[in-house]
């Protein structure tokens, strides 16, 4: 079990660019909201293809210097060609950002991997090490309970090792609902060599049929007993939130226990739930 990161926890949020001027100032004032708790950073998703670039770019920027958080902006390889990488890089550079969450990117239906410069996120990696040297500080995505499209666990793994070859410092995972899938991921990857920090990716719930779908495109399994509990209450959307925070919240405490270098947030642009959490967790008092 990895434990180098055991005493100086890190905590980050992540946010999607809004469409509207009127979601941009809430993301803003949500991002202003989170500030107050001091976490390492924020990120910013990214729609594989550019379809966010210019949204993505003002996101990242407004927050970083809003609030002085440093912020990350998500950079996926899939349907970018490598001379618009290279200028985001730059861009993103000239605003003193020194973060990048590397990622293939899921392709927009109809295009083929083929049709990519890049095809795989340690390509990616290895073109910001060639062009940006030690600027960014990389993270790079994990799968404890495997990519859905890898052809087995031991393959997604040396894949995943491959990014950590080409310069990634540090990982997030995909969301779970199970500590032990987690902690099983982290075991496999110290036997591989693999001794990058792996920050679990941690999901508030607070939706279920939007967790559900997301969940099945996604391949991260929630558990028959909480899938059960939440279908029951249906429409009742108090006691889904209420027993998401405890399950998600109970959670956290067995990764942060077993060693888990700290979380990372998946807030949907909405800081209550990831707060809650926080809050039962007394995230601030054990840095
Ligand atoms: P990769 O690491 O390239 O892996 C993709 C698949 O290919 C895996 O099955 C892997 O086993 C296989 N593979 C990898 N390398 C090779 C190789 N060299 N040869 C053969 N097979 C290989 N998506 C977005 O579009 N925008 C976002 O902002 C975004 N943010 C995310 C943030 C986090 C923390 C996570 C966990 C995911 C995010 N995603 C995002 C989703 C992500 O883009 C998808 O899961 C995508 O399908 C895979 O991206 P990846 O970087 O893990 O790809």
């Amino acid at each position: 079990m990895n434990t180098q990161n055991r005493f100086s926890k890190r905590y980050s949020f992540e946010f999607f660019p809004t469409k509207t001027e009127a979601g941009a100032e809430k993301l803003l004032a949500t991002a202003q909201q989170l500030a107050r708790y001091e976490p390492d950073f924020f990120s910013v998703t990214y729609g594989a293809g550019g379809s966010t670039r210019d949204r993505t770019i003002d996101a990242v920027i407004g927050t970083q210097t809003a609030t002085g958080v440093p912020t990350a902006p998500h950079l996926s390889c899939v349907g970018d060609n490598k001379q618009e990488i290279i200028e985001l890089l730059d861009h993103y550079k000239a605003n003193n950002i020194n973060r990048i969450v590397a990622l293939r990117g899921d392709l927009p239906s109809g295009m083929g991997l083929s049709s990519s410069e890049l095809r795989y996120a340690n390509e990616l990696v290895s073109l910001i090490r060639e062009h940006s040297g030690d600027h960014f500080e990389i993270e790079v995505a994990a799968y404890p309970e495997m990519h859905p499209q890898a052809a087995n666990f031991k393959q997604d793994l040396l894949n995943f090792k491959r990014k950590v070859e080409a310069g990634a410092d540090a990982a997030i995972t995909q969301y779970f609902f199970s500590a032990d899938s987690y902690f099983h991921f982290v075991d496999r990857c110290e036997s591989l060599g693999i001794n990058i920090p792996i920050m679990p990716g941690i999901m508030p719930i607070t939706n279920y049929s939007k967790l559900s779908r997301f969940s099945e495109s996604c391949g991260a399994e929630i558990p028959r007993w909480v899938r059960k509990q939440l279908e029951a209450y249906g429409d009742d959307i108090d006691s889904i939130q209420r027993f998401g925070e405890e399950v998600v919240t109970r959670m956290c405490e067995r990764l942060l226990q077993g060693g888990a270098p700290g979380l990372h947030f998946y807030t949907l642009n909405q800081a209550a739930p990831s707060l809650a959490i926080w809050e039962n967790l007394k995230l601030g008092e054990r840095r």
